[in-house]
């Protein structure tokens, strides 16, 4: 699918998304979502979350937004939206809080959602450069010929994956080898990077894929 269709979803309305707007990233997701022709929707309360077709989980702090969420009592409806199957995409900080099992994680833990069976090292880029970006080359994009700008800041990778999640994209580093920057399991993808500072929407137009086959089902 990709831009210029009537996005329908619940109902035969409009797709509705939601976006998690407790901290981070939050109107460069709207405004892309927007422009795909979707019905956006900034997620502070539990209520909000009723009646989304999907769920984006922006980059931010992930100590900060699982503090901000604990405290708006927004933890337990943001596991039960993930476990019940919805489609979610988490972007930096939001992948960090879908990991089931979290590296480096600020001392006494932070709050979490989890959902996702994989395993994030935190802040594994902080500690070496804060932001760099790189061309990634995306097998299940529309256009996959076309190399991809990834754009990361105090990025975390992916250092473990389950059976059943699906690597997307990985990049080499000549100290580790290779390292996962994006995965989907089911209905939930994570990426490393964060789409939303570019102009490309190719990341957003699978999401939102994702989000139709969740309607076909
Ligand atoms: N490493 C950051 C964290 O711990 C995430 C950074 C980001 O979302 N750009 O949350």
């Amino acid at each position: 699918m990709v831009g210029g269709e009537e996005l329908k979803g619940q109902h035969g309305q409009r797709l509705k998304i939601g976006v998690l707007a407790l901290q981070g990233a939050v109107v460069e997701h709207c405004r892309m979502l927007e422009s795909l022709g979707v019905i956006v929707v900034e997620v502070r309360l539990p209520e909000h979350l009723k009646l989304l077709d999907g769920l984006i989980i922006p980059g931010g702090e992930s100590t900060s937004m699982g503090l901000i969420a604990e405290r708006w009592g927004l933890i337990e409806p943001l596991r039960s939206w993930v476990q019940s199957g919805r489609p979610t995409w988490g972007i930096c900080a939001g992948m960090i809080l879908l990991a089931e099992r979290i590296e480096d994680q600020k001392q006494g833990g932070q709050p979490s959602i989890g959902g996702m069976d994989i395993e994030v090292n935190r802040n594994y880029f902080g500690r070496q450069i804060n932001s760099f970006e790189t061309m990634l080359n995306i097998d299940d994009f529309y256009e996959s010929e076309k190399p991809y700008q990834a754009v990361f800041i105090r990025a975390p990778i992916i250092t473990e994956v389950s059976d059943g999640v699906k690597i997307l994209a990985s990049l080499t580093n000549g100290l580790d080898g290779k390292l996962i920057v994006a995965a989907r399991q089911k209905l939930m993808m994570v990426t490393a990077f964060h789409p939303e500072l570019t102009d490309d929407l190719r990341w957003h137009q699978l999401f939102l894929n994702m989000v139709h086959e969740s309607r076909a089902t």
